[in-house]
């Protein structure tokens, strides 16, 4: 059989604690744990933590941006209200935010909404 290897994942890839940067982590199914001070993350987000801000595209692939215009490309019902944004409308000045409905804007004659990117086309300044 030979030397028994450590079946577990090789301490020396276990990510630091991003509350007290304590090396002595240890894994616990899909968390990690910090003995130290307790604190315990998923693990998924510690793979990842470059991942600073996602990346918002529309209905074609365009990468939005703050700031940009957009036109709706399908009608969309107002969440409670009788309103629709018909197809063709046209937003200005998009934020993106975090979300199910990635696009935050002011649409003339209905306000303040959420709409998703996959809804959208970017229209080229
Ligand atoms: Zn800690």
């Amino acid at each position: 059989m030979g030397a028994v290897l450590f079946s577990g994942t090789d301490p020396v890839t276990l990510p630091q604690c991003p509350q007290c940067h304590s090396a002595y982590t240890y894994e616990d199914g899909e968390m990690y744990v910090c003995p130290e001070c307790a604190h315990e993350w998923a693990k998924d987000a510690a793979t990842e933590p470059a991942e600073v801000r996602q990346v918002v595209r529309d209905a074609v692939g365009n990468v939005l941006r703050d700031g940009d215009t957009v036109t709706v490309i399908k009608d969309l019902k107002v969440k409670g209200s009788s309103s629709v944004v018909k197809v063709g409308t046209k937003v200005k000045n998009i934020r993106l935010v975090e979300g199910d409905h990635d696009i935050d804007c002011k649409i003339d004659g209905i306000g303040s909404m959420g709409l998703k990117s996959e809804f959208v086309k970017k229209v080229p300044v």
